[in-house]
């Protein structure tokens, strides 16, 4: 008998910005016309990382801080799936800062949604590495991870967005999606995504955040040295670019490493017999 999954119900507060984010996804991943068969959602540890209950497709929940590379693993298995990581800033930029730089460096092609609210929320609004300094006595300075990005010289695609302009949103995502699909390697997307709970920025943040693919119509998404010197401009002023802030290109990490010596575990023919020979040294070498 085949049994299907039935998506749950959203646990977050009424007013999360993780609502609009999830929808936006839906939406976005329905008008490019991807298959929920085809789709992976995988999420980490946090209140962004109950999404995957909730939406019709295959799904993983990761163990904290180690959402990316169980995601680029999933890639790697089968690259004819669509593969979004997801969860928040705790997760993606504290606990799991060094899967996200290598993700950064090896630019595989998959979404990684940072939603960001610059706090704990689930554990009740402890200081996170966005947060500002003096959020709750905290004495350390904000990451920004679009400027982490911008740092390594393989990243492809930067944006960040915001869950109360959804249009814009949805916009960065179909182009995330986009990006993907066609194999040219890393989206990045993060999404100001406020906790209206234990930390509410909604109304700060909606006074601050900048699109700079409108504000400037000189604005290159494509020169990282322009780039990058525009974004401190921004930040300087006080205001958070929002947008497509970054495309450029590099190899994906699968069109570097799948070949006919290395092919997709899960587009192998498992019953061929040099297949089940592999396998069967492979289980003897633990042997000794
Ligand atoms: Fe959203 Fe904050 Fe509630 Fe978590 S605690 S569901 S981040 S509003």
């Amino acid at each position: 008998m085949t049994e299907t999954f039935t998506p749950g119900r959203p646990i977050w507060c009424a007013g999360c910005g993780d609502f609009a984010i999830q929808g936006i996804m839906e939406k976005a991943l329905d008008s490019t016309g991807i298959s929920r068969h085809k789709f992976m959602l995988l999420s980490g540890i946090g209140c962004s990382g109950t999404m995957q209950n909730n939406v019709q497709c295959y799904g993983y929940h990761a163990l904290h801080g180690r959402v990316l590379p169980t995601a680029v693993g999933a890639k790697l298995s089968n690259p004819e799936l669509t593969v979004i990581a997801a969860g928040g800033d705790g997760d993606g930029y504290a606990i799991g800062a060094g899967h996200l730089i290598h993700t950064f460096k090896s630019n595989p092609s998959i979404i990684y949604i940072v939603m960001n609210n610059s706090t704990y929320g689930l554990t009740k609004g402890q200081p996170s590495p966005t947060s500002p300094t003096g959020y709750r006595s905290n004495v350390e300075g904000d990451l920004d991870a679009i400027m982490l990005g911008l740092s390594i010289s393989s990243t492809t695609f930067l944006a960040r967005g915001f869950s109360g302009h959804p249009e814009q949103l949805e916009d960065l995502m179909v182009s995330a999606l986009e990006h993907t699909e066609s194999g040219k390697g890393l989206a990045f997307l993060e999404i100001l995504s406020p906790c209206v709970t234990y930390y509410d920025t909604h109304r700060e943040w909606r006074s601050r955040v900048l699109d700079v693919n409108n504000d400037d119509e000189s604005y290159d998404p494509g020169d990282r040295a322009k780039v990058f010197q525009k974004m401190i401009e921004i930040t300087g002023e006080g205001r958070i670019p929002i947008g497509l802030i970054y495309k450029g290109e590099y190899p994906s990490l699968e069109s570097l490493i799948l070949n006919s010596d290395y092919p997709p575990a899960a587009l192998q023919d498992i019953k061929s017999p040099a297949i089940k020979e592999d396998y069967r040294k492979t289980m003897n070498s633990f042997l000794g």
